[in-house]
C-alpha cells in the first residue's frame, strides 16, 4: 500500500485549468476572481460578508486588529487548536488564557470559560476564540450568552469545520461561521483543509463595519472607498493611509482554485461523513478504542480523532505500514512559547489526558474504501498481535 497521509488536497483537472485561465489573463492579483470567492464563499456559508487574505493566520491576525486587540488585553481560547489560533492574539499584543476542554467534545469548555470571567471584574476579558476543534461546531449561542454577560466578543476559529453547523435551543441550524453569533469567523484553505489552494484563508461576518475595516487592513491600511475617505480631497487618484496594516491579500490565481475547489466542498463532506460512519461502526465495540462515539450532527470531520492507551506504539506501527497518522494538538499551553508565560503541565488536566491518547487517522475525501479498510484492518492487527 503505498503512503496514506492523515489529511490530503484533491485538485482535479478542471481546478488546474481554472488556475490556467488566470496566469493568462491580464491580473494575477486584486482581479475579478477575488470578489467572486469571496462572493460564493457568503453563498456557501450563508453569511453577507467574506473577505479573502492570505492564509488562516493572517485572517486571525487581522480580526484581532480589526476588534482592537492592544497591549494587556486578555483574550481566552483552547489549549487544544493550532498555535495560530493563539499567537493572533500575541501579534496584537494581547494575553493568552486558556481554559481547558471538555473532555466529551474536545471543545473549549464553556464552564471553564465561565469562571475565569466570574473571577474577574467585567471587562478583564475582551474576547473569546472558541475553535471547531475536529470539524465539531461550537455551541455559539451558548458562547454569545456569556460573551454578552461579560461585554466580549467571539472570534469563531473554524478552519476545520467549513460546512458543518450547530442546532441552536430553538432547534435552528447555525453553520459554523455564519456570523449568526460570532462577530467573525476564520477559516483557512491550507492542503490538509477541506478547500485546498496552498495558502489561503477566508474571514466572514455580518458586521459592515468590521467588513470595512478588514478590507482596509488586509491591504496596507488603505483606503480607497470615497465614502470613507477621511481627508477632504477628491482628487481622482486620491487614496488614504488611514491605520498601519498590512499585505495580506490573496492573489486571483489561487482565489481561482478556491472557486473550484469550493463547488466540490458538499461532495467532499459527504464523503467525510461517510468514512467516519464507517469508523464509528467499526470501532464502536473495540475494547482498546477509549471513546465510542457516534455520527455527531453537524459535524464537518476535518479529523477523525481516535484514543488509545498505546497511542505512541500504534502511531509507530501505522507508520511501518505506511499509514501517517497525526497527533493533533500539542496542548498550547505547554509550549515553550507560552510556558515562558506561567502556563505549566498540570493546568489543564482534560487537555492533557486527551492529549496522552489522541491519533487522528486518515480522513480526507479522496481516501478509497479499499485504503480505509487497509487502515482499519492495520489498526485492528496492532491490537489483536
Ligand atoms: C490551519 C489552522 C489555522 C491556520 O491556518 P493557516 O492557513 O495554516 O495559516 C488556524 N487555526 C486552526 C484551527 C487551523 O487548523
Amino acid at each position: 500500500m503505498k503512503q496514506i497521509p492523515y489529511g490530503r488536497q484533491n485538485i482535479t483537472d478542471e481546478d488546474i485549468q481554472s488556475v490556467v485561465k488566470v496566469l493568462k489573463s491580464d491580473l494575477l492579483t486584486q482581479g475579478p476572481k477575488i470578489a467572486e470567492f469571496e462572493k460564493a464563499f457568503t453563498e456557501y456559508i450563508g453569511v453577507k460578508y467574506a473577505v479573502a487574505v492570505s492564509n488562516g493566520t493572517a485572517a486571525l491576525h487581522l480580526c484581532a486588529l480589526a476588534l482592537g486587540v492592544k497591549e494587556g488585553d486578555k483574550v481566552i481560547t483552547t489549549p487544544i487548536t493550532f498555535s495560530a489560533t493563539a499567537n493572533c492574539v500575541r501579534y496584537a499584543g494581547g494575553d493568552v488564557v486558556f481554559a481547558d476542554i471538555d473532555p466529551n467534545t474536545y471543545l473549549l469548555d464553556i464552564n471553564e470559560v465561565e469562571k475565569l470571567l466570574a473571577a474577574s471584574p467585567k471587562g478583564t476579558y475582551k474576547g473569546i476564540i472558541p475553535v471547531d476543534f475536529a470539524g465539531r461546531a461550537v455551541d455559539l449561542e451558548a458562547f454569545r450568552k456569556l460573551a454578552d454577560k461579560y461585554g466580549c466578543w467571539i472570534i469563531e476559529d473554524t478552519c476545520h469545520a467549513p460546512g458543518g453547523y450547530f442546532t441552536d435551543s430553538k432547534g435552528i441550524k447555525h453553520k459554523c461561521g455564519s456570523g449568526d453569533f460570532a462577530e467573525l469567523a476564520i477559516f483557512s484553505f491550507h492542503p490538509v483543509k477541506h478547500i485546498a489552494i496552498g495558502e489561503g484563508g477566508m474571514i466572514t461576518t455580518n458586521n459592515e463595519e468590521l467588513y470595512h475595516k478588514l478590507r482596509m487592513l488586509r491591504t496596507h491600511g488603505i483606503q480607497q472607498r470615497t465614502e470613507l475617505i477621511k481627508n477632504n480631497n477628491s482628487d481622482p487618484w486620491y487614496y488614504e493611509l488611514q491605520e498601519l496594516g498590512f499585505n495580506y491579500r490573496l492573489t486571483d490565481v489561487l482565489a481561482a482554485l478556491g472557486i473550484s475547489q469550493l463547488k466540490r466542498a458538499k461532495e467532499g463532506l459527504k464523503r467525510r461523513i461517510e468514512i467516519a460512519e464507517k469508523y464509528n461502526n467499526i470501532f464502536k465495540n473495540k475494547p482498546y478504542i477509549k471513546r465510542h462515539s457516534g455520527i455527531i450532527s453537524g459535524h464537518a470531520y476535518h479529523l477523525y480523532v481516535i484514543e488509545s492507551e498505546k497511542r505512541k506504539e500504534l502511531y509507530e506501527y501505522l507508520r511501518t505500514k505506511n499509514i501517517y497518522a497525526q497527533v493533533h494538538y500539542i496542548p498550547l499551553h505547554l509550549m515553550p512559547y507560552y510556558s515562558q508565560y506561567g502556563w505549566k503541565l498540570g493546568d489543564f488536566p482534560n487537555a492533557e489526558n486527551y492529549y496522552k491518547h489522541c491519533l487522528s487517522i486518515p480522513m480526507f475525501p479522496t481516501l478509497t474504501d479499499v485504503q480505509q479498510n487497509y487502515v482499519i484492518n492495520t489498526i485492528n492487527d496492532f491490537f489483536t498481535v
